[in-house]
C-alpha cells in the first residue's frame, strides 16, 4: 500500500511537471505574441433596448500558429501571473482606439482592464496616449473593470478611477455581483454603469431568484444613476424579461456573437433586420 501510495505521488508529481512545463512553453509563446503580430481583436455589439447599437466590447483571442485561436480564457490569467498584462493590455487599448476611431460617431468601444494592468501600468497616461494618437474622443472609450481592482489598495485604486474619470473616458464595472463585496465598490466610486453577470442572466426564466436578482440590480444601479447592461443574454425569452425590467443594454449571442471587425459589418446588417 505504501509502495502503491508513493507510486501514484510520483505520477502525480510527473503530471504537475508536464503541467507546468506547457504553462512555461506558452508563457515563452505569449512573450512573443505580440512582436509576431499573433493577438486579434474580437468585437460584440452591446445593444440598447430598441435594438440600436450602443457600442462593442473588445475581445482578445491569440492566433497561435500551432494551437490555433486561443481563448482569453487560456491566456489573459497567464499573462495577470507575469509581468505580461501590462504590454498585451497596452495593445488591446492601441488597436481597440485605432478601430473604433473608424468607426461611425455613436458607436461606443468596450474594453476590458485586468486588475494587474490596472495596477502595473500608468493607466491613465497609457489611456490619454493611445485616444491622442488616434485622435479618438475620450467619451466613446469604455473601460471595463471588475472589483479585482480594489483588493489590496482601494485608496489607490479610487485614485487611479478619479484620473481616468477627469480624461472623459467612461466607467463601466463588469461581472456585477460575483464578487464578494460588490455593494461596497459602488459606494467608493461613482461607476457610469454595471454589467450584470452573465451567471445571473443565464437562468432568467428557469428560475424565480435570478430574475429577483437581476430585478434588484436593474434597481439598484438605476437608482444611482448609473447604466446598467446585461451580458449573456442567448434567448428571446431573456431579452423580453430583461426590456421588461428597463435594462439599458444587451450583450450575447442572440444579438452576435464576437467576431473579427470584418464580419461586425455583416452582424450590423443582420441587426438593423432585428
Ligand atoms: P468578460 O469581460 O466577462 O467578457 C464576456 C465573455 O462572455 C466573452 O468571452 C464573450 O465572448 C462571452 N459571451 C458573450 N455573449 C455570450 C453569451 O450570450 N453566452 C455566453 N455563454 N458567453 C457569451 P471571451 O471573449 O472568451 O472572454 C473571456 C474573458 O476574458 C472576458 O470576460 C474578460 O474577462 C477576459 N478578456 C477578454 N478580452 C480581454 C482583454 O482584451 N483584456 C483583458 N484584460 N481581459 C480580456
Ligand atoms: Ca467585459
Ligand atoms: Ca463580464
Ligand atoms: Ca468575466
Amino acid at each position: 500500500v505504501k509502495d502503491e501510495g508513493r507510486g501514484a505521488l510520483r505520477f502525480f508529481e510527473a503530471a504537475m511537471d508536464v503541467q507546468l512545463q506547457g504553462r512555461r512553453e506558452l508563457e515563452q509563446e505569449l512573450r512573443g505574441a505580440i512582436g509576431r503580430d499573433e493577438l486579434r481583436l474580437f468585437y460584440q455589439p452591446i445593444v440598447k433596448g430598441g435594438g440600436e447599437i450602443e457600442s462593442f466590447e473588445a475581445l482578445v483571442r491569440w492566433h497561435h500558429p500551432v494551437r490555433g485561436l486561443v481563448s482569453p480564457a487560456a491566456f489573459i490569467p497567464l499573462a495577470e501571473q507575469t509581468d505580461q498584462i501590462a504590454r498585451i493590455g497596452e495593445w488591446v487599448l492601441d488597436t481597440a482606439c485605432a478601430a473604433a476611431a473608424r468607426w461611425p460617431q455613436p458607436w461606443r468601444v468596450s474594453v476590458n482592464v485586468s486588475p494587474n494592468q490596472f495596477r502595473q501600468s500608468d493607466l491613465p497616461a497609457v489611456v490619454a496616449a493611445a485616444l491622442a494618437r488616434h485622435g479618438l474622443e475620450p467619451d466613446r472609450l469604455v473601460l471595463e473593470i471588475t472589483e479585482g481592482v480594489f483588493i489590496q489598495d482601494a485608496a489607490t485604486a479610487v485614485a487611479v478611477l478619479n484620473a481616468l474619470r477627469s480624461l472623459g473616458v467612461r466607467l463601466a464595472l463588469d461581472d456585477f455581483g460575483t464578487g464578494y463585496s460588490s455593494l461596497s465598490y459602488l459606494q467608493q466610486f461613482r461607476f457610469d454603469k454595471i454589467k450584470v453577470d452573465q451567471s445571473f442572466v443565464r437562468r432568467l426564466g428557469e428560475d424565480e431568484n435570478s430574475l429577483t436578482i437581476v430585478r434588484a440590480i436593474t434597481h439598484l444601479g438605476h437608482n444611482l444613476g448609473l447604466e446598467v447592461t446585461a451580458e449573456g443574454v442567448e434567448t428571446a425569452e431573456q431579452l423580453a424579461m430583461l426590456r421588461d425590467l428597463g435594462c439599458d443594454q444587451m450583450q450575447g449571442y442572440l444579438f452576435a456573437r464576437p467576431a473579427a471587425a470584418t464580419a461586425s459589418e455583416r452582424d450590423r446588417a443582420r441587426l438593423r433586420s432585428l
